[in-house]
């Protein structure tokens, strides 16, 4: 299975600083991208890759140039109407808050019909802005968004949603059906099913047809218990085939969304293993979930994993996850027939 590691800057400890600066961005991500070949691990996803706080895009060319010197995929996190589009924090055109600040009827509301804002992860202490999932013009301001992130950094992928945070409360979007994503814990009820399924295949079609190896990461925020997929499934029907579905395997400390029955709705499938930082309660041997969900994701026909690489390597804890975690990866054998995608345009 291809492995990836999945982080947030402000989280990271690979390095001094939680990328409160360039320096400490630069060295937290460099010294992630030398750990990376112990775990056979091909990519790095990084939420907040763009922020003026720790230099813009200067800094983040440095990353992205260390990495693909050293053949490790740097996939950046891109926002769509939440997470700030592909420029997180800062005064560029490409900042989803400065573009809603200039546009404010794309602004996304509240119930009470109030902006709706948000802020994650804890430690950030400024604040985004979410834009409307029914208003058409923001989709040009995506694409051209794309467009440039693809051409300023050397990049072979990324990483898109459509956000987890919750549901616009304007007028148009009172008005459409929306489906909430089947997943067990509360997050379901903020994530809507119509809005991903529209905003997000042209998006990825266009990354894929610049770069049809291009490795795209869809966070879906559903498990694939069969009830799961059931629901999920026929939203999945617009997305390009080489799109990486992304299913996250459990809540640490185990309480599972992946059994035995369970089989990817998509062509291409990766198991998010989120647990081992900050939001499960920091260092947590966790091998034995770890081992039994990459079996099941084997079953699933899951050729992907990802797990949170936001702890250094050097605390025995972490180490040992990501050993078993990376050992467990190599072991599974997908069951299901990998799809042939080789004759699909994108
Ligand atoms: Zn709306």
């Amino acid at each position: 299975m291809r492995r990836i590691w999945w982080t947030w800057d402000l989280r990271i400890r690979w390095a001094w600083g939680f990328s409160a600066d360039a320096r400490s961005f630069i060295d937290n991500y460099r010294a992630a991208v030398d750990a990376a070949a112990r775990y056979g691990v091909e990519g790095i996803v990084i939420w907040g890759f763009l922020r003026d706080s720790h230099g813009g895009v200067d800094a983040a060319r440095r990353v992205a140039d260390y990495a693909h010197e050293r053949g490790v995929l740097v996939l950046p996190g891109v926002g769509i109407d939440t997470y700030g589009g592909v420029y997180y924090d800062g005064q560029s055109p490409w900042s989803l808050d400065c573009w809603l600040r200039e546009h404010p009827d794309a602004v996304a509301r509240k119930p009470d019909g109030s902006p709706f804002t948000f802020r994650w992860p804890a430690t950030d202490k400024t604040e985004r802005m979410v834009g409307c999932p029914s208003h058409e013009p923001l989709m040009a301001f995506y694409r051209e968004s794309i467009d440039w992130l693809i051409e300023t950094f050397r990049l072979r992928g990324l990483q898109i949603e459509q956000g987890d945070v919750g549901l616009c409360w304007c007028d148009r979007c009172r008005a459409r059906k929306r489906t909430p994503c089947p997943k067990r814990c509360q997050i379901t009820e903020r994530v809507c099913l119509e809005d991903m399924a529209t905003r997000l295949p042209p998006l990825i079609a266009r990354v894929l047809e610049r770069d049809p190896q291009a490795t795209v990461l869809v966070e879906n925020y559903c498990g694939l218990l069969k009830s799961q997929t059931d629901v999920i499934g026929p939203f999945l029907a617009g997305f390009p085939r080489r799109t990486w579905h992304c299913w996250q395997a459990y809540d640490a400390p185990g309480l599972f969304d992946i059994d035995e029955s369970s089989r990817s709705p998509g062509a291409r499938g990766c198991l998010a293993i989120r647990t081992n930082n900050d939001i499960f309660g920091g260092e947590l041997d966790d091998r034995a979930n770890i081992t039994r969900a990459l079996a099941l994701a084997a079953g699933a026909g899951l050729e992907m994993t990802y797990i949170y690489g936001e702890y250094p390597d050097a605390w025995p804890t972490t180490r040992a996850n990501y050993e078993t975690w990376s050992a467990a990866a190599v072991a599974a054998r997908p069951t299901a027939p990998t799809p042939d995608l080789t004759g699909e345009r994108a």
